[in-house]
């Protein structure tokens, strides 16, 4: 018996999501999966296992919700921004009706999301600059339940501009959802739309703990929109996401003391950043560093394949991103310690000085 064919036909045409972990490398230094560099030193303290945990438990919902800036109501605890890129699609998209609509280069898992369930992928390409192509999106909204964008956009870096965001979501108001991934926001708050849920119900927010909070082992993260939309996600929520270590580590990362410790994190990544981005001028096989308010650069190399097979091989891992819309000759390096960034730059400027290769 062949099993292959009793697989739903999307799931046997399904290219799964290329993780980190799954494309693997030999490394010393790893900056391919915007992760944190350094690990946090959270212990379970609840050691009964022997009852299950709550769905949503309050002591995480009540922390996030006042750290978001928004009501406990609007809080819905998930296993990563993963799961709520998933959720909304099982909530919301009849399969084989409805569509999601996204625009490349963006983050690989709303693609895989959607065809898991056999729903209709609709991409509309960034503009030159990374933003929104808004009259594109608007002739190609029909049969579209929801619209994913990324912002700080995941591997580009930047913010989507909140005029577009503030004209897609009256374009978008009574027919389609608007689902704003914030997984990198912690590193440049300003830029979140959690204060426009008040005025927006059809709005949508993903949040995370797997980036500024250091925890991306821990799986949590959150929904933020109207209760509306909180409790439908509710109804298709496994009865358990978040097992009690888990919770437990949650609350202690939302704690006042983990919030100190988290912007701290955040001021040494972003300064970490600045020194990599005015190191990474003066490597003469870098072509553009893409500006970015995130833990982790774009940038163009001359030409990339060089660098990244060179650099992998020494132990260095970086993500190639040049296979995505527009992106090609393009490596996206996450910010890691200061070290990190130090050794990095050292092996782009020796390489420059080797023959380029065929
Ligand atoms: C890392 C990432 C996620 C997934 O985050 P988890 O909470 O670890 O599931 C979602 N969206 C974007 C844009 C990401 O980069």
């Amino acid at each position: 018996m062949n099993i292959f064919q009793l697989a739903r036909a999307n799931v046997r045409a399904l290219e799964p999501y290329q993780s980190a972990r799954r494309i693997g490398g030999k490394g010393s230094i790893w900056l391919n999966a915007n992760e944190y560099p350094q690990p946090t030193f959270y212990m379970p303290r609840s050691g009964n296992l022997n009852r299950y945990p709550d769905c949503q438990p309050k002591g995480i919902i009540n922390s996030y919700a006042s750290y978001a800036g928004v009501q406990p109501n609007q809080v819905l605890a998930c296993r990563g921004a993963d799961e709520g890129i998933e959720l909304m699609i099982r909530a919301f998209c009849e399969p084989g009706q409805d569509a999601i609509l996204f625009c490349p280069p963006t983050y690989g898992m709303y693609r895989v999301s959607a065809e898991t369930f056999g729903v209709e992928c609709r991409t509309v390409p960034a503009l030159d600059n990374w933003q929104l192509d808004l009259p594109e999106i608007y002739t190609r909204l029909n049969g579209v339940k929801l619209v994913y964008i990324c912002s700080p956009n995941n591997p580009t870096g930047n913010i989507i501009n909140l005029s577009d965001t503030r004209k897609l979501l009256e374009m978008t108001d009574g027919r389609t959802l608007l689902v704003a991934d914030e997984a990198y926001i912690d590193f440049c708050p300003v830029a979140s739309l959690a204060s426009l849920l008040t005025d927006y119900p059809h709005l949508v927010i993903l949040r995370t703990l797997s980036k500024a909070f250091a925890l991306a082992g821990l799986r949590c993260g959150f929904v933020l929109a109207n209760a509306d939309v909180i409790e439908l996600l509710l109804k298709v929520i496994a009865p358990y996401p978040l097992s009690l270590p888990v919770a437990d580590i949650a609350e202690q990362a939302l704690s006042a003391e983990g919030l100190r410790q988290t912007s701290q994190r955040i001021a040494e990544i972003n300064s970490n950043r600045n020194f990599l981005i005015s190191e990474l001028a003066k490597c003469p096989c870098v072509c553009v560093v893409f500006p970015s308010v995130s833990n982790y650069l774009l940038v163009c190399f001359d030409p990339a394949y060089h660098v990244f097979q060179t650099l992998w091989d020494q132990g260095t891992i970086l993500r190639d991103q040049s296979k995505q819309t527009g992106l090609s000759d393009c490596l996206r390096i996450t910010i890691g310690t200061r070290l990190e960034c130090q050794s990095l730059v050292v092996a782009l400027k020796a390489l420059t000085l080797s023959p380029t290769l065929p």
